[in-house]
């Protein structure tokens, strides 16, 4: 069966409309569980990174903007006040559980140069040595194509892979991959497994609406597919529940599986 059996480490991808109200505030409520559950599944002994995205949604609201700004500066400025408010609360609720965080912000040129990718994963493995949780967002300062492109999923990924990570759970605000889009089609399917993502299945992401193919499940698919090719099964779930983490844990079948073949050793 297509399910989860006894992780060591996992990797979660949290999105930004998990994380914020629509006004760019953050959703403390969500935010609270997410952390008690993450702090509860490291206490039974799972090791756990967490990549979050909301930097950028959660400045714009800090700042008292109306909207993300049209220029790259302003969105970059908007990160860098979002990320500290971010790590703030992440580590004064994951502090209420005596869990100690470390940020890690990164770009695609630190995980592309051998010796920056060697120090990042030394940084990462001390971590999890010391038992704290390592926290990851983009360097949304300097990485002007994140900004541009908005895709953490990628990025959850690549950690995972970096990290060697038993599956990567992207929380999204969809219960994983349906054959058609639901928000138009009442009789959209969900598709509990993907075995292999094929252009098919690129295709029943592309062909949803606006929403879905710029970002939303299209960059899931990617990250699956880049999870897939290291060996590391992907689970798309709703974040809207954080609680569902544990279903997922206790092997139970729930929102899309990707099965990844058979580990392969990094190059
Ligand atoms: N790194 C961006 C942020 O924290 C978001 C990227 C994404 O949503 O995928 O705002």
């Amino acid at each position: 069966m297509a399910v989860l059996h006894n992780p060591k480490r996992i990797v979660v991808k949290v999105g930004t409309s998990t994380l914020t109200y629509d006004n760019g505030k953050m959703n403390i409520r969500r935010l609270r569980r997410l952390v008690t559950v993450l702090a509860d599944v490291v206490n039974s002994g799972i090791e756990v990174a967490l990549v979050t995205s909301g930097a950028i949604g959660v400045g714009v609201g800090k700042l008292g903007l109306k909207e993300k700004p049209g220029d790259t500066p302003g969105r970059q400025a908007a990160a860098t006040v979002g990320q500290c408010e971010l790590m703030f609360m992440y580590d004064k609720f994951f502090g209420e559980y005596s869990h100690i965080v470390g940020q890690l912000l990164i770009t695609k040129s630190d995980v592309e140069n051998e010796e920056r990718r060697a120090n990042l994963i030394n940084a990462f493995e001390k971590l999890f040595h010391f038992g704290a949780i390592p926290i990851i967002n983009e360097n949304d300062a300097v990485a002007v194509e994140e900004i541009v492109y908005g895709d953490n999923d990628s990025l959850s990924a690549i950690v995972a892979a970096l990290i060697q990570a038993d599956a990567l759970i992207i929380l999204s605000d969809i219960d994983g991959l349906y054959d058609a889009n639901p928000t138009e089609n009442e009789d959209a399917q969900l598709i509990p497994v993907v075995r292999e993502i094929t252009d098919e299945v690129f295709a029943m992401a592309g062909g949803h609406g606006t929403k879905f193919s710029t970002g939303g499940m299209i960059t899931k698919l990617h990250a699956a597919k880049i999870a897939a090719s290291a060996g590391i099964d992907t689970i798309l779930l709703n974040g809207t529940e954080p609680e569902n983490i544990y279903k997922v844990l206790d092997g139970r079948q729930i929102g899309t599986f990707f099965k990844a073949p058979e580990r392969k050793e990094l190059s």
